[in-house]
């Protein structure tokens, strides 16, 4: 008796959320099924149409959010692919068997972020203007960069510093290698960027600053001083591409969220034979290191003059500078 009485106010409750649900859809409020939350609104994905694109091994299931997108769906589905595909490049394969990913079409132009998931899949969900025009996704970094999350394990919120540093410094080189964008662009772009990741005042390190330009271009400071220091160690034989694809090779995907920052750090060390990542981390992840990133651009023989990027062939690292940018022949 009890229990019936249970169940019928179950299924008046489901009645109300479902009545809810189709206000919701029927009206402009509809993208906040797809926008609400902290999390990625799995169920509602599954209720969408879906296209399977197929990419270094791995599935893009993509659905689109209820919407307006000036583009053709094959123009967007177009950035898809080549973003997964510079990704592939990277990495050898695509990170994950199977990736949801979700747009949200948003008004206003270009694309205006992305997040990633993996507590139940792979899942990314992305928001993107309602006047988007294709050179707007020719020149974007935010899939890229949302793909390369795909590549390591779920970390906790402490440890940001290296999910984000890792796709602020792997997306750029990803698109060189793929043909996507020239390599003197980059070290560009990461001349100007980099800076932002240096401490300031009493920082802790990176494990104990979550301020954006440490979490972001600290982390990334971390990945170029990481893959020069490999470069180094190995001969120039391996770098940090290679020690990420260790950590994908043995099962170090985002859908992971088991492993602790000491077994990525020593299965990306394992890759390369070197223990340069657990090293550098012990320097730079429970207390604060000031690189001198004057002097490791100066010794790639990277210098800029009247707004223009110069790059000195007879540098001493000139070798591992066009390493960085090359993909691995193995
Ligand atoms: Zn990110």
């Amino acid at each position: 008796m009890m229990r019936l009485r249970r169940l019928r106010v179950v299924v008046a409750v489901l009645a109300v959320a479902g009545l809810l649900v189709s206000l919701l859809s029927s009206n402009s409020g509809a993208q906040s099924e797809y926008l609400g939350g902290v999390g990625m609104p799995y169920d509602a994905f599954e209720r969408l149409p879906k296209t399977e694109l197929q990419v270094g091994g791995g599935i893009v299931q993509v659905a689109f959010a209820p919407g307006r997108v000036d583009l053709p769906t094959e123009t967007v589905l177009g950035w898809v692919k080549r973003s997964a595909e510079a990704v592939t490049v990277y990495y050898g394969r695509f990170p994950i068997k199977k990736v949801k990913l979700l747009i949200v079409p948003v008004g206003g132009k270009g694309v205006q972020g992305g997040t990633t998931w993996g507590y139940r899949g792979g899942a990314i969900r992305m928001k993107l203007g309602s006047d988007a025009t294709e050179a707007d996704l020719l020149r974007d970094w935010v899939m890229v960069h949302e793909m390369v999350h795909l590549a390591l394990p779920d970390l906790i919120d402490r440890f940001s510093w290296l999910s984000e540093g890792l796709a602020v410094y792997v997306e750029p080189i990803a698109r060189v290698q793929a043909g996507h964008l020239s390599a003197p662009d980059v070290w560009w772009s990461l001349m100007r960027g980099m800076p932002n990741g240096m401490p300031r005042g009493d920082d802790g390190g990176l494990d104990n600053t979550s301020s954006w330009g440490r979490t972001y271009w600290g982390g990334a400071i971390f990945c170029l001083i990481a893959d020069l220091e490999i470069r180094k160690r190995t001969n120039n034989k391996f770098g940090l591409q290679d020690a990420m694809r260790g950590v994908l090779a043995a099962g170090g995907n985002h859908e992971v969220r088991s492993w602790s920052i000491e077994k990525v750090l020593k299965t990306a060390d394992a890759a390369t034979g070197v223990d340069v990542m657990m090293r550098l981390y012990e320097k730079m992840g429970p207390q604060s290191m000031d690189p001198d990133l004057p002097g490791i651009w100066q010794k790639l023989g990277l210098s800029v003059r009247d707004g223009r990027i110069e790059i000195d062939e007879t540098a001493p690292w000139a070798s591992l500078r066009s390493s960085v940018m090359k993909t691995p022949t193995l």
